[in-house]
């Protein structure tokens, strides 16, 4: 790479792999509910369309889980055509990594990694000291996975948490993510977005627990789908250019996408 090479060509070559041109859309979903969600006859025919379309819509997944978990749905997915998306942005945004090879893309985690330096250290005594709170078992680079047990947690406790400069986000009433105080899907979205020079345009976001509430707040266009958790929601007042599906899961999602005038891309096929 060359001194001077701009994000994008140092993201390109990070990827190892060609990103479409001038793509028509940027899909950015999340997985579980969203993409992975939805009656199956839908997912093959979306998953099908994804595949047909790779030089027209660059697809982001948008995700909390690790990227070993991110390989284990790709495999257990292609028998319904799931293919490896452009990029994957994992672990609640604080991973982004070649969709291809499930590398992570030093561009993008470097600075995440920096503010993550040394609050593991601090924060995991204090977090084993908090009841309703048990480790989950995924590899948890820059952040702190945990489930939940809502009768014994007193979220009145993560407070203490949050002012060690981290960000304490729940979702699904089931997770809690520990994450460097920014670092959520909007803010790492965004970022993969200038690196990516796409016009905000062409994009459009998919999800349905509230760790997808800082993609909706980003302003770009997004799908709330049919099966959103209710927290989320209730948040959709505050989501101008937030659209609630009807439809569960992939269908979704083209349900969003027609809304927001992309049904050009079927060509009757969906
Ligand atoms: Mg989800």
């Amino acid at each position: 790479m060359t001194p001077g090479a701009t994000p994008r060509q140092r993201l390109q070559a990070q990827l190892g792999a060609t990103l479409p041109q001038a793509p028509e859309l940027v899909l950015v979903t999340d997985l579980d509910g969203t993409l992975l969600g939805g009656p199956d006859p839908w997912r093959r025919r979306f998953y099908g369309w994804l595949q047909i379309e790779r030089q027209r819509v660059l697809h982001v997944f948008c995700t909390g889980r690790d990227l070993a978990s991110v390989a284990r749905v790709l495999s257990e997915q292609r028998q319904l055509g799931l293919a490896a998306p452009h990029v994957v942005i994992g672990d609640v945004g604080s991973t982004v990594a070649c969709g291809a090879s499930l590398v992570p893309l030093p561009l993008a985690t470097d600075p995440i990694e920096a503010r993550w330096a040394g609050l593991p250290e601090r924060l995991l005594p204090l977090l084993e000291r908090i009841p309703g709170l048990s480790p989950q078992p995924v590899s948890t680079q820059r952040r702190l996975a945990y489930l939940i047990d809502p009768l014994q947690l007193d979220i009145g406790r993560l407070a203490a948490i949050e002012a060690h400069g981290v960000d304490c986000l729940v979702s699904d009433n089931r997770y809690l993510d520990v994450l460097p105080a920014g670092v959520n899907k909007g803010s790492t979205l965004l970022a993969l977005l200038d690196w990516l020079e796409v016009d905000h345009a062409r994009v459009v976001t998919a999800g349905d627990t509230l760790n997808d509430l800082a993609m909706f707040e980003t302003g770009l266009r997004s799908v709330m789908v049919g099966n959103a958790e209710p927290a989320l929601v209730a948040a959709l007042p505050g989501l101008a250019r937030t659209y609630r599906a009807r439809a569960h899961g992939c269908e979704g999602i083209v349900e969003g996408l027609r809304h927001f005038g992309f049904a050009h891309l079927f060509e009757g096929r969906l």
